[in-house]
């Protein structure tokens, strides 16, 4: 029997699954369901690019209709997969239809934290995910003078960011000590946070919301006018379906190496995935572009039976006005660092050690460091202190 494989999301793991498919050759059926009825694009550039008003949607967009339509693949815009039927191997979406699958690839990335207050959803707050989401705030943002966000993440910060460069009076509302607390040092946190500052952004740490109402927010520290409230608290998995489809899930669907649900010609990729990785010494689920690309390539060659387990190592960035962040590697049980550069200026990279092996850098505006330093982490190789701290030594020699 041929294969027919149907794909939930087309985001960048979906993707990736179609275009790899069709370059390794399969020619059997492929079926790209997408709830949003958007041609497919991509996400970072919605709090970079396109809400800078540099990059138009048509530049956003993966692919143009006549690749899906040359390379023979069934794309379903606006169309919701409702259920999924694992013994039958079908799905049913919101149009009613029932397709059936040799093998299924779900690609359902993440959706966003909602505040809750007193038990209640928060009101008067826009979140990012989707590109509709852009196009609303885009327009808000062109009306609205005094702009609070909540939550001093990567995407509540990008979006303070480009606030702060169109003129509008920017505070942003956290809860941690200091900014991007989960995933970077105090070093780089202090850096980010200067140049907020330094482009007219009020930061305001560890602060507790009380209320939220159509003037503003009011929190345990103080009142915060806003005729325009944004938050980026997180996410919460993508993995409804799977659950209902009693598939196993756990902060997201549980995967084996080779993207194999519990359900073995069920595959899960990107931001819904909860995975065994090697880099992170344990299960997490990624949410970076990265990771569902990989994962993505994982799945398909899985399906094509050449099986390759998944093995990336991790890395993401951000972009803050001049500031470049490239991430690679898990930092989080660092028990050493190590600086490439001078700490406070906005060029220096940091190089993080476990037991004596390097686990992960953060580069600000060195991308030469970020490239290098994901070959060394891809092959185990930790460079001396002496070397890292030392601007003559070409980090590249290491890799001999
Ligand atoms: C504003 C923003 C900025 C970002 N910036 C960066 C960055 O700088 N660098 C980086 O690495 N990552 C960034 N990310 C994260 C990155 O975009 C995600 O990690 C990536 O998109 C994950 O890919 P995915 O395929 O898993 O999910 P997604 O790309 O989110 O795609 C999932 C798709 O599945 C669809 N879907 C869900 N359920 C169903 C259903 N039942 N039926 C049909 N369709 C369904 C959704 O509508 C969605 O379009 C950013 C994300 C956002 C929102």
């Amino acid at each position: 029997m041929s294969k027919k494989v149907i794909i939930i999301g087309a985001g960048h793991g979906g993707i990736q699954v179609v275009a790899s498919l069709r370059e390794e050759g399969f020619d059997g059926e492929i079926v790209l369901i997408a709830s949003e009825k958007e041609m497919p694009y991509q996400k970072p550039p919605l709090s970079k690019g396109y809400l800078q008003d540099k990059q138009s949607e048509e530049a956003i967009l993966f692919r143009t209709a006549t690749y899906y339509e040359n390379n023979n693949i069934q794309l379903r815009l606006g169309e919701e997969v409702q259920q999924v039927k694992t013994t039958e191997k079908q799905v049913v979406t919101s149009s009613g239809e029932t397709i059936s699958f040799t093998h299924l690839i779900l690609a359902t990335g993440a959706n966003n934290r909602k505040l809750v207050l007193n038990g209640t959803e928060a009101p008067n707050i826009l979140y990012l995910r989707t590109l509709n989401d852009a196009q609303v705030i885009a327009q808000r943002l062109e009306s609205s003078q005094h702009i609070a966000i909540i939550g001093g993440g990567f995407i509540g910060l990008e979006l303070a960011a480009l606030a702060a460069e169109k003129g509008k009076q920017v505070t942003v509302i956290e809860a941690q000590t200091r900014l991007m607390e989960r995933v970077l040092p105090a070093v780089i946190s202090t850096t980010f946070q200067q140049t907020h500052e330094h482009n007219g952004v009020r930061i305001c740490l560890n602060s507790h919301i009380e209320q939220i109402s159509s003037e503003g927010i009011q929190s345990k520290e103080g009142f915060v006018r806003a005729d325009l409230i944004l938050a980026g608290i997180g996410v919460i998995p993508g993995d409804s379906l799977a659950q209902e489809a009693g598939i196993v899930c756990e902060n997201g669907v549980v995967v084996n190496e080779f993207q194999q649900t519990s359900v073995p010609y069920i595959y899960a990729i990107g931001d819904c995935a909860n995975h065994y990785n090697v880099f992170a010494r344990k299960n997490i689920r990624l949410e970076s572009v990265q990771n569902a690309v990989d994962q993505a390539k994982v799945a398909v060659n899985h399906i094509l039976e050449q099986p390759q387990a998944y093995r990336a190592v991790p890395w993401f960035w951000t972009n803050q006005y001049h500031l470049k962040l490239q991430m690679v590697g898990i930092s989080a049980d660092f028990d050493e660092y190590v600086l490439r550069g001078e700490k406070g200026s906005d060029k220096f990279s940091v190089y993080y050690f476990k037991n004596k092996q390097l686990i992960a850098v953060d580069s600000l505006n060195r991308a030469a460091d970020h490239l290098n330093a994901r070959k060394l982490i891809t092959a185990g190789i930790s460079p001396t202190k002496t070397q890292i701290e030392d601007l003559s030594f070409n980090l590249n020699d290491c890799l001999k």
